[in-house]
């Protein structure tokens, strides 16, 4: 069975509200007789239709009301939540577990245990991960397709505290164990070698900004990921028409996430680490691969490096040149998308990405992104200034570049 899948069950949220109708009826008995039978709960219930015998037995535990519960903290002003907590704590404690079924509370779309459940404004109940995966898709409820665009506006996915409380309390193994899963998950989620999430997309670099507009389901989720995992960095690469992405790519960082309110965003991003790409596979629609980072061979020799400093300050000194006579079109345009170009660094072997302006200038050259690849993949500064030097005594070779 493939867990992760989004196919909606309508005959398990069926089921769901009929436990929840009977619940409720459960409830109001008691109150009225002032008893807590189970003999008799079992009774109210037996005449429920549609369900096996076992199901009753299990279906009957219900025995908690929404309302009763409502009513008791209506007028508990601020400390509402905590009294909640644990008014539910207390309630849970007194209801026999033998009575109540953990497949009562599972999620219609990943039929597990609900984790940290949230109700639409339909009434319709899910964990909040597989809620905003549909969403990603169409802002409709997936049980009974009544639009959830203002709830997707407002992006509040507040965990419906009933039932969180009543699955921590009355099935702390399961929640044990579907804790462990989803920690697992996240786990594999964070890995920042192993299965990278990868967006098929642009060139990127090292310390260069990267704004994206990000709209396709897949990217949605991709990028929530990161962000609920907290590694908030994912591998750019672009297309590649035989192995669909690139072997060379870089790691952005994700510096803040601005959604609109029909779940797009738009998320500002600046290149880390550079990676080469060992494998290929998918997740969930979105590309991954395992990949190892890549780090410029450091120069120890002290002749050599002289000379490295040297190449590194005529190409800095041209490029600054280059950029000056820029039309002023263009260069407002530069300084618009990628700010103005780096400082000159006191030690240009300080990072394993050598100095900002290569990547800069790499970024703002009006060249082919296949040529752009290879000058990223390279692991030699000294190549590095060298290919763009070549760039820029070409494009100031042409009248009015
Ligand atoms: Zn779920
Ligand atoms: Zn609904």
């Amino acid at each position: 069975v493939n867990r992760s899948h989004i196919l909606p069950c309508v005959a398990s949220q069926k089921r769901w509200e009929s436990l929840e109708r009977l619940g409720l009826s459960r409830a109001q008995s008691l109150r009225m007789h002032g008893s807590s039978s189970s003999e008799e709960g079992l009774k109210r219930v037996s005449s429920a239709p549609q369900l096996g015998d076992q199901d009753k037995g299990s279906l009957l535990k219900r025995k908690l009301s929404v309302s009763d519960i409502e009513s008791y903290v209506v007028d508990s002003g601020s400390s509402k939540y905590k009294k909640q907590g644990w008014f539910l704590n207390y309630y849970f404690k007194s209801v026999p577990k033998d009575l109540l079924d953990a497949n009562d509370l599972e999620c219609s779309l990943c039929m597990r245990l609900f984790y940290e459940p949230v109700t639409t404004p339909c009434g319709h109940t899910f964990c909040k991960n597989c809620l905003e995966r549909c969403l990603d898709h169409t802002p409709q409820c997936p049980l009974c397709k009544e639009s959830l665009r203002e709830y997707l506006a407002c992006r509040k996915y507040i965990v419906t505290n009933v039932l969180d409380v009543l699955i921590k309390q009355l099935f702390s193994q399961e929640y044990e164990d579907r804790t462990k899963t989803h920690l697992e998950e996240n786990r594999e989620l964070s890995d920042l070698t192993k299965n990278v999430p990868i967006f098929v997309c642009t060139m990127a670099y090292p310390t260069v900004p990267c704004p994206l507009h990000v709209f396709e389901p897949r990217y949605r989720l991709m990028i929530r990921r990161c962000m609920d995992t907290g590694t908030r960095q994912f591998g750019m690469c672009i297309s590649d028409a035989q192995k669909g992405f690139a072997d060379y790519g870089c790691m952005l960082i994700v510096r803040s996430v601005h959604f609109l309110p029909d779940g797009r965003s738009v998320v500002d991003t600046i290149g880390g680490k550079r990676f080469r790409v060992l494998s290929r596979a998918m997740k969930d629609g979105y590309n991954t691969a395992d990949i190892e980072h890549l780090e410029d061979t450091r120069v120890e020799d002290r002749e050599e490096l002289e000379k490295l400093q040297e190449l590194h300050d005529a190409v800095y000194e041209q490029a600054q040149v280059w950029f000056q006579n820029l039309k002023i079109r263009f260069h407002n345009q530069i300084l618009q998308h990628f700010g103005p170009m780096p400082e000159r660094e006191p030690d240009i072997q300080a990072t394993p990405n050598g100095p900002a302006c290569c990547w800069w200038l790499l970024a703002v050259l009006p060249i082919d992104p296949r040529y752009q690849l290879s000058v990223l993949s390279m692991t030699s500064l000294k190549d590095r200034l060298v290919k763009i030097q070549h760039i820029l005594t070409y494009l100031q070779s042409i009248p009015n570049n």
